[in-house]
């Protein structure tokens, strides 16, 4: 009893963002938008909100992200 319904709602998470993506895809084509499809390694962190610079390391203890190539300074969370 408590596989199937296990498998029921692993079918239904996976329904769920399937049909989530298509329509984020559907929309950003519609409305010309670049939307990028990041994997759990994308290093979003490590990379300047501003100018897409990649810093090579970035340790958990600095909170404030400071680009080394033009200067752009921000919270690590909001870069
Ligand atoms: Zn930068």
């Amino acid at each position: 009893m408590f596989l199937a319904c296990y498998q029921t709602v692993s079918f239904v998470v996976r329904c769920f963002f399937y049909e989530f993506r298509r329509q984020l895809e559907y929309k950003s084509k519609y409305n010309g938008n670049y939307l990028l499809i990041a994997d759990r390694w994308f290093p979003s962190s490590k990379i300047c909100s501003k100018c897409g610079d990649k810093k090579q390391d970035l340790s958990l203890n600095e909170r404030i992200f400071k680009c080394v190539y033009c200067g752009h300074e921000i919270d690590r969370d909001l870069n």
